[in-house]
């Protein structure tokens, strides 16, 4: 009797190991609560107690906060007043992104020691791919061993590494034993951690995708693998297909040293149009204020400044300048946004729309849609073509 291959096969999900062909040995590596424990090192007063890393002020939120503060439920990107509402004796430091800089140089160059696979997500954040590695025996946790060591000699800080075979999973790996962790997650091992992952866990499942997964009745790992390709599809769009892929277990994104760039940016939109260079040179501050909180919040670094007008009858025009150093100061992203801004950009006309982004980025491995105006699409032509 012949087969009836349409009723044989189903769709089975491909390992990974078995499409690319070889089995790759992928480390993420997650410093501990980053900017908190720079503080703490440089401020040995600190040791033991609770910290913020937080911008003051009425606008003010918390950037991380130590693992002392975190027991209090103060949480990044928290209102600095909450975070002292839920831990009164939170102790608040600026940030001095300057030196979070420094160390990420230092981080990252012990990572180059290993391998030239470096994709970097945010200061203190990065995939290694170790397979083949420059330095040490092809072991995925011997590596991780190894590079948490350098970083602790080098730095006097610890990190958390995560060993797996696929992004996905070495990402979720270096979350579990937190701070100072080492955690490997084996192929056989991968489907039943994913089963188990809280939906919120998911990298690029926000709030508000949650929320959404929660209405569809998809709370873990194991719910969101039990629907079809074709409703996730329909769900979440293209998303979708990602979560499709990752519930299996299967992800073959590989680590991609140079990632595109994106930027991130702020506009505001204002009820009355503004008349004028010093009116509108007079919005930049609170746009700058603006961007600056973004950009921090986010952990994305870059170096091009983009100011953008839109006009009353909705030409836009963009001009930009591109910087040595990361725009991480508020004077300088101020400066240098009025410094683009003149009588010949404007040619009096009334500006409805003004906006700041930075591109450049050190771009975060996030593969859900940008949130709408965080990501703005303010690349315009070089030079401001309208
Ligand atoms: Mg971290």
């Amino acid at each position: 009797m012949p087969a009836r291959p349409s009723e044989q096969f189903s769709p089975e999900p491909v390992a990974p190991e078995q499409s690319a062909g070889v089995i790759r040995r992928i480390v993420h590596i997650d410093m501990d609560a980053f900017y908190a424990s720079v503080e703490v090192r440089d401020h040995p007063e600190l040791r033991g107690r609770p910290v913020a890393v937080a911008h003051l002020g009425r606008r003010g939120v918390v950037l991380t906060a130590n693992y002392e503060a975190r027991a209090f439920g103060v949480r990044s990107a928290m209102p600095t007043q909450m975070a002292l509402d839920r831990c009164p004796e939170l102790l608040l430091t600026p940030p001095r992104m300057e030196v979070y800089h420094e160390v990420s140089g230092v981080i990252r160059e012990i990572f180059l020691r290993y391998t030239d696979l470096v994709e970097p997500l945010s200061l203190d954040e990065a995939y290694l791919d170790v397979s083949a590695p420059k330095l040490g025996p092809p072991s995925g946790t011997l590596s991780a061993r190894a590079i948490k060591a350098d970083i602790l000699r080098g730095t006097g800080l610890t990190a958390s590494a995560g060993v797996s075979h696929t992004k996905f999973l070495a990402k979720i790996a270096s979350d579990m034993n937190k701070p100072d962790g080492l955690t490997v997650i084996r192929p056989h091992e991968a489907q039943d951690i994913i089963d188990a992952l809280p939906i919120t866990a998911f990298h690029g499942v926000g709030p508000a995708t949650a929320l959404r997964m929660r209405e569809h009745g998809i709370a873990n790992g194991a719910d969101l693998r039990a629907v079809s390709a074709a409703n996730l599809r329909a769900w979440f769009g293209q998303q979708g297909e990602h979560y499709f892929r990752v519930s299996h277990g299967i992800d073959l994104r590989p680590v991609v040293p140079d990632r595109e760039r994106r930027s991130l940016g702020v506009e505001r939109t204002y009820d009355t149009d503004l008349r004028g260079l010093e009116a509108v040179r007079g919005a930049l501050p609170e746009i700058t204020g603006l961007l600056l909180e973004r950009l921090n919040r986010s952990k994305y670094v870059g170096r091009t400044l983009i100011l953008k007008l839109k006009f009353a009858d909705r030409a836009i025009v963009t001009r930009r300048v591109r910087c040595a150093l990361p725009l991480t100061q508020a004077d300088r992203i101020l400066a240098l946004a009025t410094g683009l801004l003149s009588e010949e950009v404007l040619r009096g006309r009334r500006v409805r729309l003004v906006g700041l982004s930075v591109t450049g980025l050190v771009g975060a491995d996030d593969p859900a849609p940008a949130q709408p105006g965080l990501f703005a699409a303010a690349d315009g032509p070089r030079g401001g073509a309208e």
